[in-house]
């Protein structure tokens, strides 16, 4: 059976439909399953879910690479509709059928404990309630969506206007800002009405997977076999301790440098150097070359993958007409390529976003070298790893930014932009404990997690807690509504500590690379190779890092970022 596909042409692969993948999900179905059969029946399924996920993935992409392709948007409408729910009640049959069977192959512990999790959650009077939720979520977007401002004589989006807070004339962030908030505001009452709504519905959803809370089912949903959530709360408590006092820092000399007494929210994001914006390119060719570069610094193979993907067309990264907006890195199993897409014009965040996304194209390379698929589809990898391989290659490439490495700056510029990025990232493990915090209060507290007006109240608290550098005096009201503005919230609840998980999983690997690169590095390769087949314990461990919550391991991170800004600032 696995035969057939190992010739199988692109041309070809994007002309299968239900006929095609039938036969093989019925005879995996019907194949009979022992000790001695079940390494050949995982390897078909495999080259089956290859075809499909790759078929899928590159369904999407021809949407977003040209989002006026109506044949493109058509192809993957059908495969949404009339092939995915044939294949995945496919594939829920085999995954019963390998359950039922109490067989196993080796690596294969991991990718079994989060079926049976799956299955243990799964019902089927959720279903409707999992499709109510989802319109929900379309109706979100569709409210956040249309919040649009009109600046200087413009229709700009929210994201749009993220611009204007790097504004060096603080009257006209201020004005930006507010107006931007004032926009927002008009939905308040909208929004609180859609949040009442998810919360019956989410409290309906556990009870009828039987579990006593919201959190419980998420956190199986989320496949959090290896922390509680009371991990996340000393995860919290060690971001106050350690990470609160360093931004309160920076923001003091950020108030300095600004001959501002008090800093507010539009204070936060403009560059301090007073120079112009970083230009890093101006051609999308050279940013390829220099970034080829760049990763050939950190590890010959990893320049070479980038390579590789450059001259297969695996890279599509100038912004043009009639393109998705945003970034991503995706797979194509089959072929055993990864692919990104991005929306270069020529700024540093073009940059830090390609070293992102490299990181996670370099991980996809490693694990196509392990034999089944559900030890390596992105769902199989967790969050709180997979953007460790993105996020320590931002800081791995960093010291490499520069003309002396073939890199994009001078040597000043090089050091302005790690302070942005190590400053980015501090400041963010603030704002991710106010946003999972809310939602452990939101959901350990239902009845008041229900009132719009308490949850003002708890986020209010919590932004006193963790960034009380901020003055909001006079924005109130812009302040206590923040969970309203934060997606993850509302469209997939808890999902966002991995990210806080993560920066301090990359955080250690950049310092073990300080003290020897080679090592750092190859730990870092053999991790990435693991894919799904480890707990993150051990994942974080083969990449030379623990997976903590703690403050002294936090503190440590947070000390060598604060002193490596300072040293840096000296130099421009
Ligand atoms: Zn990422």
């Amino acid at each position: 059976m696995a035969d057939t596909f190992v010739v199988l042409k692109l041309e070809e692969l994007m002309t299968w439909g239900w006929a095609q993948f039938e036969p093989h999900y019925s005879a995996l179905e019907k194949a009979e399953l022992t000790e001695a059969t079940i390494s050949n029946w995982l390897k078909t399924w495999t080259a089956v879910s290859d075809v499909r996920d790759e078929l899928y993935n590159r369904l999407y992409v021809a949407t977003s690479v040209n989002t006026a392709d109506a044949t493109a948007q058509e192809r993957f409408d059908h495969f949404m509709e009339k092939i995915y729910p044939q294949v995945m009640a496919a594939e829920q049959k085999l995954k019963e059928k390998l359950l039922v069977s109490g067989l196993t192959v080796p690596g294969f512990e991991i990718p079994l404990r989060n079926m049976r999790a799956e299955a243990e959650i799964y019902r089927e009077q959720n279903l409707p309630l999992l499709v109510e939720e989802e319109k929900l979520g379309t109706a979100h977007d569709q409210v956040m969506g249309a919040q649009t401002v009109k600046w200087q004589g413009e229709e700009k989006t929210a994201r749009q206007m993220e611009v204007v807070l790097r504004e060096i004339d603080r009257e006209t962030r201020k004005k930006g800002w507010e107006l931007l908030t004032e926009r927002q505001l008009a939905d308040r009452e909208v929004i609180n009405q859609q949040w009442v709504k998810y919360m019956g519905l989410r409290e309906k959803i556990a009870a009828n997977a039987d579990l006593s809370d919201y959190r419980s089912y998420r956190w199986q949903v989320l496949m959090r076999f290896d922390y509680t959530p009371d991990d996340c709360s000393t995860f919290h408590d060690a971001i106050e301790q350690a990470v609160v006092p360093a931004v309160q820092r920076m923001a003091e000399r950020r108030m300095k440098a600004l001959g501002i007494d008090r800093l507010h929210y539009y204070d936060m994001f403009v560059d301090l150097s007073g120079k112009p914006p970083l230009k890093p390119f101006s051609s999308v060719h050279e940013m390829k070359e220099k970034a080829s570069a760049v990763f050939h610094h950190v590890l010959p193979q990893f320049g070479v993958y980038f390579d590789q993907m450059d001259a297969e067309g695996l890279l599509d990264l100038d912004n043009r007409k009639n393109k998705a907006a945003g970034a991503y890195c995706t797979d194509f199993s089959h072929a055993e390529r990864p692919f990104i897409f991005a929306n270069a014009v020529g700024i540093h965040d073009d940059i830090q976003t390609l070293l992102h996304e490299g990181g996670h194209s370099f991980h996809a390379f490693e694990l196509f070298k392990l034999p089944y698929f559900q030890q390596r589809n992105e769902s199989a990898i967790p969050m709180e790893f997979a953007e460790v391989a993105s996020m320590a290659m931002e800081y791995l490439a960093s010291p490499y930014l520069s003309e002396e490495f073939d890199g994009f700056y001078s040597e000043a510029d090089t050091a302005r932009a790690r302070v942005d990025h190590i400053e980015t990232d501090l400041r963010f493990w603030p704002y991710m404990a106010i946003v999972d915090a809310f939602q452990h209060w939101v959901y350990e507290n239902p009845i008041d997690g229900k009132k719009p007006d308490k949850c003002d109240a708890a986020w209010a608290a919590l932004e006193k807690r963790f960034r009380p550098y901020i003055d909001w005096s006079g924005y109130e009201e812009v302040m206590m509504t923040g969970w309203q503005r934060k997606d993850h919230i509302h469209q997939a609840p808890f999902y966002y500590v991995e990210y806080g998980l993560a920066l301090l999983g990359a955080v250690q690997i950049w310092k073990n690379a300080l003290e020897n690169q080679k090592q750092a590095v190859s730990a870092y390769r053999r991790a990435l190779a693991l894919g799904g087949t480890a707990s993150l314990p051990q994942l974080y461990k083969n990449a030379g890092a623990r997976f903590a919550f703690d403050v002294d391991t936090l503190q440590e991170a947070v000390d060598l970022m604060e002193s490596t800004i300072l040293t840096l600032e000296r130099s421009y």
